[in-house]
């Protein structure tokens, strides 16, 4: 069975990426999984831990990555975010397509890591409908949205790191795009080389029987 692909999908905050990768995943395809990171932000109402993140307090969290549990990790908003590198690399061993939901600093780190890494950037239609959706998710308060718009700008400004971009500005669409980007990877040659290597031997076999 071929490696699987490690995908790190960004956005600023209020994209809909977090939507799009539920909904992708959704569609059960056992072949894709996504890493639940380790953060110490505290929790938001509805959030579970060991669902949405692993929540640790600073102190673990800094001898974690001292002991180099971490593939990647970084400081967001104040707060630090890290993708556990065993998880991830037996997801990989096991064939699995494994999404990372990193911000750009993390991805440029697991870029030089790791390859093939392949990653999307998902951007708003515009500014407005960025604050719109900050806004109506009611979860932080006025000077936390105001000062994620700025952060927003600063998550932006990487969008050329990325290899696929998608504006989220339907949601279906924009979610079609993603399921395209996870079907096209799979269909490179390397990895169907790997998936379909009896079938290839076979139509190459020297003495086959004439049709
Ligand atoms: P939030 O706290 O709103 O869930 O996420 C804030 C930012 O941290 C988002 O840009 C999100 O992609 C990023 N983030 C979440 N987990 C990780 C991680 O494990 N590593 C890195 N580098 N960024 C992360």
């Amino acid at each position: 069975m071929a490696q699987g692909t490690l995908f790190t999908i960004s956005a600023p905050s209020g994209a809909g990426k977090t939507s799009l990768v539920n909904a992708l995943l959704a569609d059960n395809d056992p072949r894709t999984c996504v890493s639940v990171s380790h953060t110490t932000r505290t929790m938001r109402p509805g959030e579970q831990d060991g669902v949405n993140y692993h929540f640790v307090d600073r102190d673990t969290f800094v001898d974690m990555r001292d002991k180099g549990v971490f593939l990647e990790s970084a400081e967001v908003f104040g707060n630090l975010y890290g993708t556990s590198g065993d998880w991830v690399k037996q997801q990989l061993d096991a064939g699995k397509d494994v999404i990372l939901e990193i911000d750009w600093q993390g991805a440029a780190q697991v870029r030089q890591k790791l390859s093939p890494v392949k990653s999307i950037f998902i951007l708003p239609p515009s500014l407005d409908t960025l604050q719109q959706r900050l806004t109506g998710r009611g979860q932080d308060d006025a000077e936390v949205i105001a000062r994620r718009m700025q952060q927003a700008r600063d998550e932006i400004s990487h969008y050329h790191e990325a290899d696929y971009l998608i504006i989220n500005d339907e949601f279906d669409r924009a979610l079609d795009d993603l399921r395209a980007i996870f079907r096209s990877v799979r269909l490179l040659q390397a990895q169907q080389q790997q998936n379909n290597s009896d079938l290839l031997g076979s139509l190459l076999q020297d003495n086959q029987a004439p049709l």
